[in-house]
Formats: C-alpha cells, structure tokens, sequence
C-alpha cells in the first residue's frame, strides 16, 4: 500500500470513530439530563462500599448510578417499556436485563 493510500485510510477509520463518538456524547448527554432522581445506593456519592475480587471491601464505583449519582428513567431498544428508577434490580445487574422482554437494556 501506498503511503498516501495509508494516510486516506487512517482519516477514513478516523472520521468513522469521530462519528460514533459524537453519537455516544449525544447518547450520554440525553441520559445524563434525565438523571433527576437521586440515587438511592449510593445517596447521590456516585461510590458504593463493596466486596473486591480478593474479598476485602472497597469503594467501588455504584452500581446503580454507574458513577453518575442519579438515575433516570431508560425506554427499552427492543419492546419501548419504560424502565423506571424504583427498577433497581436491572441497574445493578451487569446484563442490565428489560423485566418486561427479557432484552439487553442499554442506558446510554
Ligand atoms: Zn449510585
Ligand atoms: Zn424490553
């Protein structure tokens, strides 16, 4: 490959992540102005006291909040149901699993 093919195609793979970071900056904003509700875990800390890998405790980042502070209410992508902030369960579960489909719930 040319050097100058090269530098096209690095501006080209460049441009394409500059797109998709814009769109989750745009995600995350819209998330975040959402987040009236302040989180309950955590008491708006955005760090919760837990258990680590080697069992001793420590500040860890909350669960709940993802580090935010607050929630918000999130629509599910796969069947638009609302998930609510009293939905806790979902938050803190890593598969952040929709009640209503049983779907992924992305947050932002
Ligand atoms: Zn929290
Ligand atoms: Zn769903």
């Amino acid at each position: 490959m040319s050097r100058r093919n090269h530098i096209n195609q690095l501006k080209r793979y460049i441009e394409k992540k500059q797109k998709r970071l814009a769109e989750l900056e745009e995600q995350e904003k819209v998330y975040l102005e959402s987040c009236t509700t302040t989180c309950p875990t955590c008491d708006g800390k955005g760090m919760e006291r837990r258990m680590d890998g080697a069992g001793s405790m420590s500040d860890e980042e909350c669960l709940t909040c993802m580090g935010i502070g607050a929630i918000g209410p999130v629509k599910c992508q796969r069947c638009g149901e609302t998930i609510g902030t009293e939905m806790i369960g979902v938050r803190r579960n890593s598969m952040h699993p929709c009640p209503f489909c049983g779907g992924y719930v992305s947050f932002y």
